[in-house]
């Protein structure tokens, strides 16, 4: 899995994988309350609820709205352990990271690291919806969270 001394499958992967992301998957919004701002999305502001996902590994409840072929996924501390409880108690509620969907997410983590871009996962792990996730370090955007994104192909949305 772990190839970083192939130098030749670097250059495979220039070749043929887009670095272009596709989308914007979702934008991740810090909440205190999921079930407290819910109606602003739903009623106000008229998204469709997708999903609503407790992830006991990341410590966060998440809510997906769908708009378009957009996302955004608002994200609630389930303990003071959690990042996102972290991150309230730092900046607030507001923005929290932009997800972008990629391909290749292992071979571009690879291919960042060998740049020298901090990453938060410098390996991809489980996501919500049956996707790999990895975050770049806000450090390396100028204040902005990272998050890249890969969606299994059977999942078409
Ligand atoms: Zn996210």
């Amino acid at each position: 899995m772990h190839d970083e001394h192939s130098l030749s499958k670097r250059d495979n992967w220039k070749k043929s994988i887009s670095k272009t992301p596709k989308k914007i998957a979702h934008i991740g919004v810090a909440v205190s309350d999921i079930d407290q701002v819910l109606p602003f999305y739903t009623d106000t502001l008229g998204l469709e609820l997708e999903s609503v996902e407790t992830i006991d590994t990341e410590k966060i409840k998440t809510a997906f709205l769908k708009i378009g072929e957009s996302r955004i996924e608002l994200l609630e501390p389930i303990n003071n352990e959690s990042p996102i409880q972290t991150f309230l108690d730092k900046k607030g509620e507001g923005i929290h990271h932009v997800a972008l969907e990629t391909e290749a997410i292992d071979e571009r983590l690879q291919q960042m690291k060998a740049e020298g871009i901090p990453l938060i996962n410098e390996e991809a792990k489980q996501g919500a919806h049956d996707s790999q996730i990895a975050f770049i370090h806000p450090k390396a955007a100028n204040g902005v969270l990272f998050e890249l994104c890969q969606h299994s192909e059977k999942n078409d949305d």
